[in-house]
């Protein structure tokens, strides 16, 4: 650093506020619909014998906006919270503590990542839960409990099949045989996760139910809860005291290759910023990876792989306008896509015309197929340059 640096420079790790994008000057614009979380998460309740599930809002609610998507879902009845990391769970307390209603300020934010070192103050002092998923968590929280002296709430994750976060079966004998590695904790869940839910057919699940069967011999400690999402759909056997679902909330099939019983939460349109009518034959793009024989037109738009709008659409991703199908041609680039309109009445297709690209025809989980991914990734992608508009929920309108 210079002495000349001038001191106005602003310090580059202060936290920027999200503003958002005016509408006019957004190249899209991503629709939220508080609504349709609502009608998932009561359809989900339904499934569930009328138990009211949680509600995993971990990376800012799959890219939804944690704030907004957790204050709807606590305005239906949700009081439990699972995020990834400290840092979701200290935002997460502070939107549900702004949000004006008492209740909320009592809802639990359990966090799945476990427990970092130096983060038991932190957890404390905002009231959020650690998912303890090893011996060391569970001894590193019991020291801290002893410390101050209250049994300060945990969750324990038992591994029962996907090698990841969690206790190996060695780990949980362990447990068995020494109960006294838990003696002054207070176990709110013991929890696990499943590997191939959106198999319903697979093997897999009901040798993970049956190993999370025995973990609850083991450790009966306190509620039990296995389910995300497509667990809900496995039937009643898996849903024991809480399910964890995300992506059904959020609208992406729990059950691939079914119809989808949720509500689409999302729609994304993109705004045609150029039109080109092309009469002699030519090439779209980098790569020239599309070739226009002509007479054609081509819309470009203002949305790219740096919006979420994935590289492997190219050539292959599908937007609508109305319910004529206008395909990606050429590669998708890092601010833009061009998209062959040729089939669109030139009166239904002009600059500033609007085109799904997420949408009634093309609901995030074709586009995530045309992809070749999962819904998941296709929302947790996203990104920051889209006027975003909150629709439904208690506060209607667009924020920031
Ligand atoms: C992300 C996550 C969930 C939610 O899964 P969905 O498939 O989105 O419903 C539940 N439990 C754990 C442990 C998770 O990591």
């Amino acid at each position: 650093m210079s002495a000349n640096t001038p001191p106005s420079v602003p310090n580059p790790a202060a936290p920027v506020p999200a503003a958002n994008i005016p509408a006019a000057r957004a190249g899209a614009v991503l629709t939220i619909d508080l609504n349709a979380i609502t009608a998932n998460y009561h359809s989900l309740t339904d499934r569930l014998g009328g138990v009211k599930p949680s509600a995993v809002v971990k990376a800012d609610a799959y890219g939804l906006g944690a704030g907004p998507v957790a204050i709807t879902l606590a305005n239906a009845g949700c009081r439990v919270f699972f995020v990834a990391h400290l840092e979701e769970g200290i935002r997460l307390r502070h939107a549900l503590n702004e949000a004006g209603d008492s209740n909320f300020v009592h809802a639990e934010i359990h966090i799945l990542g476990g427990l970092m070192p130096d983060s038991h103050e932190a957890l404390d002092s905002a009231r959020l839960i650690p998912v303890l998923g090893s011996l060391d968590d569970i001894h590193s929280w019991k020291q801290y409990c002893e410390r101050l002296n209250r049994p300060l709430p945990c969750d324990i994750h038992a591994d029962t099949g996907m090698a990841r976060l969690g206790l190996p079966p060695g780990e949980l004998d362990k447990l068995e045989s020494e109960p006294s590695r838990l003696e002054g904790l207070n176990v709110h869940f013991v929890l696990s996760h499943l590997a191939r839910a959106d198999e319903p057919d697979h093997a897999k699940n009901a040798e993970q139910l049956e190993a999370f069967q025995h973990v609850r011999q083991i450790l009966p400690h306190g509620r039990a809860s296995l389910a995300n999402s497509s667990g809900i759909f496995l039937g009643s056997d898996y849903h024991f005291d809480l399910a964890r679902p995300g992506a059904a909330l959020y609208g992406i099939a729990p059950v691939p290759g079914q119809a989808n019983p949720m509500a689409q939460v999302i729609r994304l349109q993109g705004k045609i910023a150029q039109l080109r009518s092309v009469d002699t034959p030519q090439t779209v793009g980098y790569g020239s990876t599309h070739r226009v024989e002509g007479p054609a037109r081509i819309a470009t738009v203002a949305v790219g792989y740096a919006d979420g709008y994935l590289r492997s659409l190219s050539n292959k991703g599908t937007g609508y306008i109305g319910n004529i199908p206008v395909p990606v041609v050429g590669r998708v680039s890092m601010d833009l896509i061009t998209l062959d309109v040729s089939d669109v009445p030139e009166h239904l297709c002009t600059v500033g015309t609007m085109i799904d690209l997420i949408g009634p025809n093309n609901p995030v989980d074709q586009l995530a197929d045309e992809a070749g991914t999962i819904g998941y990734e296709i929302l947790t992608s996203l990104g920051h340059r889209y006027h975003r508009v909150y629709t439904g929920g208690q506060k209607a309108g667009a924020q920031a």
